[in-house]
C-alpha cells in the first residue's frame, strides 16, 4: 500500500484549509454523529442530506451575499463556443479562452448547512414546528488557515421553524443541553454572545445589533495548545428566513433557529483532549458519543 504519512489525522492537500480524512478522524467524526443523534432522539427530527451547492438566487434572496460576499464561493462554467476553443494561446493561462470565458452558474457552495432547510419549506403554512436535522459539506473562502479554520468543512445542524416563542425556547434548551454534553465529553467549554463576520461598511452596527439581541451563542473549546475555537453555534434567526421565504407559522411569518456542530472542529478538539487513537478513550467519553465504541 501507498504510505500516505500519518494516517489517524487529516492530511494536507497543497491549498490552505483544505484536508484529507483518514479512517481514524474519520471514526470520531462517526462517533460525533451517533452522538449528536443521541443528544437529538427527544425529538422527531426528520433528516435530509444536502449537497454541498446550493441554488444562488436562494443565497441572494436570503441576503447572505450583502453580509458575507467575501466567503461566498460561486460556481462558474465555461461559456465560450467549440471555435474559441481552438484558438492559440495556452487555454489554462491567465486571460486563456478557458480563464476568459468563465461565466456565473445558478449554483454556489453551500455556505452553511441549514439554508437549504428554508428555501424547501417555501411558501408553506407549518401546523407544528418543522423538525429537521441536517449534515453538509460546507464552503467558505477563510481569508487565514489558523488550526481549524478551515475553507471545507462538514456541518451538522438541528434546525426548528417554529413561532418565535417555540424558537428561543428551543434553543435555550438545545445550548444547555449541549454546553452540558461538551462537558459530560471532558471539553473546557465556555458559552458566549457571538455574531457573524459581517462584510462592508455597516459590519459594527449589524455586530453590535446581533449581540445586542442575543442572536447568536457559540460553544468554545480548546482545540490545540493555545487555540480556543467555536465547536457550535445556537442561533436564532428572528422571522428573517419564515419572511424571505413565504413560510407561516402560528398565523404569522414563521421564526427559525439552528444549532451548528463544526464536525471537523470537534474532532480535533475531542483528540487534542483523549488522544488521536479513539478506541482507547475513557468509556465515559465514548458513552456520551452515544454508546458507540
Ligand atoms: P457558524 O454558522 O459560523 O456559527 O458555524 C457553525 C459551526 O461550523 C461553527 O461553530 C464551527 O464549529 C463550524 N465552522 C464554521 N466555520 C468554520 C471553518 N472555517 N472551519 C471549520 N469549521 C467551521
Ligand atoms: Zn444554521
Amino acid at each position: 500500500m501507498v504510505n500516505l504519512g500519518e494516517t489517524d489525522l487529516p492530511l494536507g492537500t497543497g491549498v490552505p484549509g483544505v484536508y484529507l480524512s483518514p479512517p481514524g478522524f474519520e471514526r470520531v467524526i462517526d462517533l460525533l454523529r451517533s452522538g449528536v443523534a443521541a443528544l437529538a432522539a427527544d425529538e422527531p427530527f426528520q433528516r435530509l442530506v444536502i449537497p454541498p451547492v446550493i441554488s444562488r438566487q436562494t443565497i441572494e434572496r436570503a441576503g447572505y451575499v450583502q453580509a458575507f460576499p467575501n466567503l461566498l464561493g460561486t460556481v462558474h462554467g465555461y461559456g465560450g463556443t467549440p471555435s474559441g476553443w481552438a484558438r492559440l494561446k495556452p487555454l489554462v493561462e491567465e486571460g486563456g479562452e478557458w480563464y476568459a470565458q468563465q461565466q456565473i452558474g445558478d449554483l454556489v457552495l453551500l455556505p452553511a448547512a441549514c439554508y437549504p432547510v428554508y428555501a424547501t419549506l417555501a411558501d408553506r403554512t407549518l401546523d407544528e414546528p418543522a423538525k429537521v436535522s441536517v449534515e453538509a459539506s460546507c464552503f467558505r473562502q477563510e481569508a487565514t488557515s489558523e488550526p481549524g479554520r478551515l475553507r471545507s468543512f462538514r456541518m451538522l445542524e438541528l434546525v426548528t421553524v417554529a413561532t418565535d416563542e417555540d424558537c428561543l425556547k428551543w434553543r435555550a434548551a438545545r445550548l444547555e443541553q449541549v454546553e452540558g454534553w461538551f462537558t459530560e465529553l471532558g471539553l473546557a467549554v465556555s458559552v458566549e454572545v457571538a455574531d457573524d463576520p459581517f462584510f462592508g461598511p455597516g459590519r459594527k452596527v449589524y455586530q453590535a445589533a446581533q449581540r445586542m439581541q442575543e442572536l447568536k451563542w457559540e460553544l468554545r473549546v480548546p482545540l490545540a495548545d493555545g487555540t480556543v475555537q467555536a465547536v457550535a453555534s445556537a442561533n436564532y434567526h428572528k422571522e428573517h428566513f419564515g419572511e424571505t421565504f413565504g413560510i407561516t407559522a402560528g398565523g404569522a411569518p414563521a421564526h427559525t433557529s439552528c444549532v451548528a456542530f463544526g464536525l471537523e472542529r470537534l474532532a480535533m478538539a475531542l483528540i487534542n483532549r483523549h488522544g488521536k487513537d479513539s478506541t482507547r478513550w475513557p468509556g465515559d467519553v465514548l458513552a456520551a458519543l452515544g454508546g458507540a465504541r
